[in-house]
């Protein structure tokens, strides 16, 4: 299956939508900050992110799930600041050490995508994007007449505006996309963005519409299609159980969905006696039955082998 984003190179559509997304970053809306700041001429909003994107590490994951690890690993790109910024990141230290950053050139971007490849990749993983969008589809343009050919992971909070993600239609293969906070109190409380939920749920719904429930090869590596992960908070924070019920209502039964269970107070997060606790695994478990109950049949395989096992 042939990458979306070299179809685009092809038929000289993904130089429109370098274009489109160059005329945003002049008054940048390509969030729902909507901060309009003139990036391009390095003026900087909430992401702290002017005209070039800012790389905090790149690498081989062989940690993430499952059909994007496949045997080569998966090519992760972890891009530095984010546009949600919660205050319990769990990858506070990639985001916030500033020592840790290189302001990196399209050319330079298109590199790391190309040497991700050259080491096996299975896919580029582009983590936290969501700010750096025009960035990547210069880099991309240059790395496709470079021959890069994996697919391209958009491994999103979801705080994404439904104008970008139009640009991204035909580009990005494979969404990876985190359901954070239901509930607009607590996206307000954890990350100043009130508007979460209900922009995290209209863009999970459009990636859908894109790319459809996700699709593998004959090994089991994914190559196209929306694949949600949801991290369960303690106290009920994230409001999972509403996730699901949405999930279940809006998506088939064949989504791929990460229940997560990692949580733990990073970032500022104990300054919060609320999210200095822990998420028993008794919830995890119950959360996994109402999936199953709901008809959400396709959880990420790893973190439900203690369901399959009880039930
Ligand atoms: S991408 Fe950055 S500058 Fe642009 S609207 Fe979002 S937070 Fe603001």
């Amino acid at each position: 299956m042939k990458p979306l984003y070299l179809k685009a190179h092809e038929s000289g559509l993904l130089q429109k939508k370098v274009e489109k997304a160059r005329t945003i970053v002049q008054d940048c809306t390509l969030c729902p900050r909507k901060c309009k700041v003139n990036r391009l001429e390095d003026e900087k909003g909430f992401c702290n992110t002017g005209r070039l994107s800012l790389v905090a590490s790149f690498n081989l994951h062989f940690g993430e799930e499952d059909p994007l690890v496949g045997r080569g690993g998966s090519g992760t790109v972890f891009f530095a600041h984010c546009n949600l910024g919660c205050i319990f990141c769990q990858n506070y230290d990639i985001s916030n050490n500033q020592s840790l950053h290189h302001e990196v050139s399209p050319d330079q971007l298109a590199g790391i995508f190309v040497e991700l490849q050259s080491a096996g990749a299975e896919n580029i993983n582009l983590v936290t994007p969501s700010h750096v969008v025009f960035q990547i589809l210069e880099s991309l343009s240059i790395a496709a007449d470079r021959g890069l050919n994996v697919p391209l992971v958009f491994n999103t909070s979801s705080y994404d505006e439904l104008e970008t993600l139009g640009i991204l239609e035909g580009v990005v293969d494979i969404y990876l996309a985190d359901s954070k906070f239901f509930g607009s109190k607590e996206a307000e409380k954890y990350a100043h963005a009130p508007d979460y939920p209900e922009k995290a749920r209209m863009a999970i719904l459009e990636m859908h519409r894109q790319v459809g429930s996700l699709v593998t090869d004959e090994r089991g590596a994914a190559k196209k299609g929306l694949m949600i992960r949801h991290l369960v908070m303690p106290g009920g924070l994230a409001g999972s159980d509403d996730w699901l019920d949405f999930f279940a209502a809006n998506l088939p039964g064949d989504t791929y969905i990460n229940i997560m269970d990692q949580y733990r107070p990073a970032g500022d997060a104990s300054r919060y006696p609320e999210l200095r606790a822990n998420v028993p695994g008794s919830l995890i478990i119950d959360l996994k039955k109402k999936a199953g109950s709901l008809g959400l049949t396709r959880l990420d395989e790893r973190s439900s082998g203690v369901f399959r096992l009880l039930f």
